[in-house]
């Protein structure tokens, strides 16, 4: 399946029902479009089953909360929904992306209350989200965008208008030759990617950014489970871009990224290490069933 995402082959589970790929469409007076109030969720089907599927549905629900939005859905009928969008596609590997939007109703300035609220669930084939750097590791720009305060936007809600300067800083980034880019924080400490959460080792030990301003992904929570598990001590701190000349190991998580190893962050470079393949490991493993959750 290829071309553009607009027209392809297949169904999108919209409000209840299936329809045609090429028809799930809104108009143009959708307050989402003007406005940025639309919430979705990035997920990954592994041998027929979303991994963590439950915790992206509740995640999409916290999102609408955040948002002010009522929920569309209850979580029980989303994870039906979601299920039956594969069934119908016939995939059993897949990504899934689940979207919640207000639509066009009698409101037409900020205030939406009296427009309904949309969900949507289009699922298709999405393989290595940075291409070959699972193998040798991503190459990472530094942006000048900053992580904004949670006090200037619900940073927790995986929600559209937080990925304005997620979508400038990785166009920058691509023009320099590189596959994604950090982002600092209001404060200038190392906050993540454009859509993934990363980590850092050093001397044995790990290190990744609270995620006290951005979203603390579902991966990272997971991956932060399997070191521990390991015995790996886990720093979760605020971390300096100064300190990025020390760590010797870099990673990247995420749904999409899974674990993609980084060998290069502006002028920082790292190995892709020992801890870092055996994690990257674990997980597609983790994610395939082939270890106990
Ligand atoms: N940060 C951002 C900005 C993201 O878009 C994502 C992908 N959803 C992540 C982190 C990682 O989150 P998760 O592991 O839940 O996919």
């Amino acid at each position: 399946m290829a071309g553009a995402y607009d027209d392809r082959e297949g169904v999108i589970w919209m409000d209840g029902a299936f329809v045609p790929w090429s028809e799930a469409k809104v108009h143009v007076l959708t307050h989402a479009l003007h406005y940025a109030s639309a919430v979705f969720e990035g997920e990954r089907a592994y041998g027929g089953k979303i991994f963590k599927s439950r915790e992206h549905s509740e995640r999409l629900l916290t999102s609408c909360d955040l948002l002010d939005m009522p929920h569309p859905y209850s979580v029980d009928e989303i994870e039906a929904a979601k299920a039956a969008t594969l069934e119908k596609m016939g995939m059993t590997d897949a990504y899934v992306r689940a979207l919640a939007w207000r639509g066009s109703g009698e409101d037409m300035g900020v205030a939406a209350k009296r427009n309904p609220v949309h969900l949507a669930i289009a699922t298709w084939e999405w393989g290595a989200y940075y291409g070959d750097a699972k193998m040798k590791g991503a190459k990472l720009d530094i942006s000048k965008w900053k992580r904004p305060s949670p006090e200037t936007i619900p940073s927790a809600a995986k929600a559209a208008g937080l990925y304005m300067i997620c979508t400038m800083s990785k166009h920058a980034a691509e023009a320099k030759g590189c596959s994604d880019a950090l982002m600092m924080d209001y404060r200038g400490y190392v906050a993540e990617a454009t859509g993934a959460n990363v980590f850092f080792v050093k001397d044995g030990e790990v290190h990744t950014p609270e995620a006290d301003c951005f979203l603390n992904g579902i991966t990272r929570q997971t991956v932060i489970g399997m070191l521990r598990d390991k015995g790996v001590r886990v720093n979760e701190r605020h971390i300096e871009p100064g300190e990025m000349a020390d760590f010797q190991q870099c990673w990247l998580t995420g749904t999409a990224a899974e674990v993609t190893p980084v060998g290069q962050i502006g002028d920082y470079n790292f190995e892709v290490g020992e801890l870092t393949r055996e994690i990257a490991g674990d997980y597609e493993k983790l994610v395939r069933g082939l270890v106990p959750a």
